[in-house]
C-alpha cells in the first residue's frame, strides 16, 4: 500500500514571519509519518529556519528547485549540496513554471534528479500538458516523453522511492481542477510508462500526485483514485487550515 504524500508548493509567497507562523502552528498538528507525509515546499531563503522548526515533527521540507551542479559560477542559484547542507528533504523539478519562466529543460530535469539522489533529496518531478495538447489528444504522448526523459539512467530500486505529480498546466492557478478521473486516467499512464520502463512492482511502489487547483472540498475524490497517491498544491497550501484539511484527508486514504 502506498503511502499519500501531501506537499505545499508555496511558490513564491509569504514573508519570513509568516513562513515560520505557519510551520509552527502546522507541524504541531499534523498526522502521523506513518499515515501521511506532509512537506512544505518553500524559497530556500527560508529552509534552514523551517527545517530547524520542523525537526522532530511529522512535517518535512522541501525547495522549489535547484541547480544540478553542487558549486560554481552560476549567479543567483542553490545547489543540491546547499540544500542538503540545511536539511531539506524533497525538492520539486520540473514545474511547469519553471519550464516555462526559466527554461527548464527534460534533460535539465534528469540531471536535478541525479543530483538529488546523491544528497539523499526525494526528487518531486513534475509532468504535464497544456490545453493546447490536451485538445489534439497529445496528454499521454506529452508526459510518457517528460517522465522517460526524467528516469533516464536510474535503477529500479532508486525510482521506486521518487514522487511524481502530474499536473495539467490548465488546472494550475485556474480553479479548474481536472475531474478525478482525468487526473486518475493520466497518473495510470504514468504509471504504465513506469512499468515498461522497469517493471511492475516499481510501478506500483512509485507514488504518484496529482496538482492543479486541489484544495479541501476535491483532495477526497481525487485520493479515492487507484493511481492517485497525494497532492502538490499551490493556493491552497497557504493557509494553516486547508494544507491541514488535505493532510488529514491523505492520512484517512488508508484508515
Ligand atoms: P495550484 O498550484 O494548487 O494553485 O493550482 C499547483 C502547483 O502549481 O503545484
Amino acid at each position: 500500500m502506498r503511502k499519500p504524500i501531501i506537499a505545499g508548493n508555496w511558490k513564491m509567497y509569504k514573508t519570513f514571519d509568516e513562513a515560520v507562523a505557519f510551520v509552527e502552528e502546522v507541524a504541531e498538528h499534523v498526522p502521523s509519518e506513518d499515515k501521511v507525509d506532509a512537506v512544505i515546499c518553500a524559497t530556500a531563503l527560508y529552509v534552514p529556519t523551517l527545517t530547524a522548526i520542523a525537526q522532530d515533527t511529522a512535517l518535512a521540507i522541501g525547495a522549489q528547485t535547484m541547480h544540478y551542479e553542487n558549486e560554481g559560477a552560476f549567479t543567483g542559484e542553490v545547489s543540491p549540496a546547499q540544500l542538503a547542507s540545511v536539511g531539506v528533504d524533497y525538492v520539486v523539478l520540473g514545474h511547469s513554471e519553471r519550464r516555462e519562466y526559466y527554461n527548464e529543460t527534460d534533460e535539465a530535469v534528469n540531471k536535478k534528479v541525479a543530483a538529488a539522489l546523491a544528497h539523499e533529496i526525494v526528487p518531486i518531478i513534475c509532468c504535464g500538458e497544456t490545453l493546447e495538447e490536451r485538445e489534439v489528444n497529445q496528454t499521454a504522448a506529452k508526459v510518457t516523453t517528460q517522465i522517460t526523459k526524467a528516469l533516464a539512467g536510474f535503477t529500479a530500486e532508486q525510482v521506486a522511492h521518487f514522487v511524481i505529480a502530474y499536473e495539467p498546466i490548465w488546472a494550475i492557478g485556474t480553479g479548474k481542477t481536472a475531474t478525478a478521473e482525468q487526473a486518475n486516467e493520466v497518473c495510470g499512464v504514468i504509471r504504465s510508462v513506469i512499468a515498461e520502463l522497469y517493471n511492475e512492482a516499481t510501478a506500483n511502489a512509485v507514488r504518484i500526485q496529482y496538482g492543479g487547483s486541489v484544495k479541501p472540498e476535491n483532495i477526497d475524490e481525487l485520493l479515492a483514485k487507484e493511481h492517485i497517491d497525494g497532492a502538490l498544491v499551490g493556493g491552497a497550501s497557504l493557509a494553516p487550515q486547508s494544507f491541514l484539511a488535505l493532510v488529514e484527508a491523505g492520512a484517512r486514504v488508508n484508515d
